[in-house]
């Protein structure tokens, strides 16, 4: 048994060539990984769903050009780690096995989400094998052993976004693993199975998700997850020069950030490792030596305001009735029928006879949610707008924080603000035209002039 046991994540950018493995391959040998998932190459998933797309709609010569250059792009990498001809006729095998999908998806001009999944899976499946032949070649002392992720993360059969079934993986992870120091396990992030045995998916940047799955299931000591940005910073440095990072930071704080729109973290992905409390180490592979940021249960500093996330291309869904008067349920009624939809509403407020949400604008083409809304009253929309939120500490009980905050804002209009259910942040709804300026006004007066 190994004394700790890390679970290590490299996402596609980690995987984007051969230079990117070897050095992905450099920090998971320094670190120890027990465990390392990896994501499929760079770009290499979308390629897949160009393809199944491209095949659907029956072009199949543009199909062989997109099946000609994933080949490239993956013997390309092969060439660099070996000649031998196990692996290469693993390569060619999954290769293979995607050229067939393809063509039955283009024989039937359509494609069922099973089939999708099975497409899918082949970009992490590759990659895979390549970061595992990228690391005996760099620690050829090591015993590497490439194993399926599918016989540990057993899901549901809700294929493209698959539910794990928790106590299924932690009884397959018993079987499976055999941890020693020598030992490296190398994996897929973001595929799994059925119980029946047919491949799933977890849903896009499902890899994250997939390691903390892993981490839960074999009890990790630590949870790394490796990209292209070293750790998390207070807020998207493309809007705020002044943005710092952030060098740890509490589930509380993390999980309310995953949620707006900071995109770094897939918003799902530290459930599990909450749940069996594994710190989170989040940092760049091209700057293994950088601080990254550490997500944990309990941390030392607690600023009021940690960081600032911003999400783009919101509405405001208005739902007006006069029945709203009294009525018991109404709210109920509402509620259920997002969650009909699974539509997931980010921040509400209440009037007497209305309830504001807001939600993604995609949303507002929605017409089946929509006509199930109209059931319950009068819906109307505002676009345009973006969410701001502020995470920290203390949020409910810090007086002069709402004082200091419409200061800084000055004369930016709120439309909407959420405040009350969490100590952890602050949520306001302001016109998209106005969110890089307020986010840069509130970064220096919380952040910058706190320091
Ligand atoms: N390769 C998958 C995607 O691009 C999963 C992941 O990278 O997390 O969505
Ligand atoms: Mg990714």
């Amino acid at each position: 048994m190994a004394n700790q046991i890390i679970v290590s994540k490299f996402g596609g950018s980690s995987m984007a060539d051969e230079a990117a493995m070897d050095r992905s391959a450099k920090i998971a040998h320094r670190q120890n990984s027990s465990i390392v998932l990896v994501s499929a190459t760079y770009g290499t998933t979308d390629k897949l769903l160009e393809l199944i797309n491209t095949a659907q709609e029956g072009n199949w010569g543009t199909c062989e050009k997109l099946l000609f250059n994933l080949r490239e792009k993956h013997f390309d990498i092969l060439a660099n780690f070996t000649k031998d001809s196990d692996p290469t006729d693993k390569l060619k095998a999954l290769l293979k096995e995607l050229e067939t999908l393809s063509r039955g998806i283009f024989l039937l001009k359509e494609c069922s989400d099973k089939a999708r999944d099975q497409v899918l899976s082949l970009g992490e499946r590759m990659s895979s094998l390549l970061f595992s032949l990228s690391y005996k070649k760099l620690f050829p002392k090591k015993d590497v052993v490439l194993l399926d992720a599918r016989d540990v993360i057993i899901t549901d059969d809700k294929h493209t976004k698959a539910r794990p079934q928790i106590d299924v993986i932690a009884r397959k992870a018993k079987e499976v693993f055999d941890f020693s120091p020598e030992r490296i396990y190398i994996s897929q992030g973001f595929i799994g199975k059925t119980e029946a045995g047919h491949t799933t998916t977890l849903g896009r940047g499902g890899s994250d998700y997939s390691a903390a799955l892993f981490a839960q299931a074999v009890n990790a000591n630590v949870l790394e997850i490796w990209t292209d940005v070293a750790g998390i910073a207070s807020t998207d440095p493309r809007i705020c020069k002044g943005a710092t990072p952030i060098h740890e930071i509490s589930y509380d704080e993390a999980s309310e950030m995953a949620q707006y729109g900071a995109k770094i973290l897939h918003p799902t992905t530290l459930v599990p490792a909450m749940q069996k409390n594994i710190p989170v180490f989040v940092g760049s592979s091209y700057e293994g030596d950088a601080k990254g940021t550490w997500i944990r249960q309990e941390v030392q500093d607690k600023p009021l305001i940690r960081a600032l996330a911003k999400r783009s291309d919101q509405a405001l869904l208005t739902i007006r009735t006069p029945k709203m008067l009294n009525a018991i349920g109404f709210m109920g009624n509402i509620f259920n029928v997002f969650s009909n939809h699974q539509i997931s509403v980010d921040c509400v407020t209440t009037s007497e006879i209305s309830v504001s949400v807001s939600i993604d604008r995609s949303m507002m083409e929605h017409k089946a949610l929509i006509k199930d809304l109209e059931a319950f009253g009068e819906v109307s929309f505002e676009t345009g707008q973006a969410l701001i939120s502020l995470i920290g500490n203390k949020i409910l009980s810090t007086h002069g924080l709402a004082r200091d905050l419409f200061n800084a804002l000055g004369e930016i209009n709120v439309r909407m603000m959420c405040l009350g259910a969490s100590a952890h942040n602050f949520n306001l709804l302001v016109a998209e035209e106005d969110c890089n300026v307020a986010v840069q006004r509130l970064h220096e007066k919380f952040i910058e002039n706190c320091k």
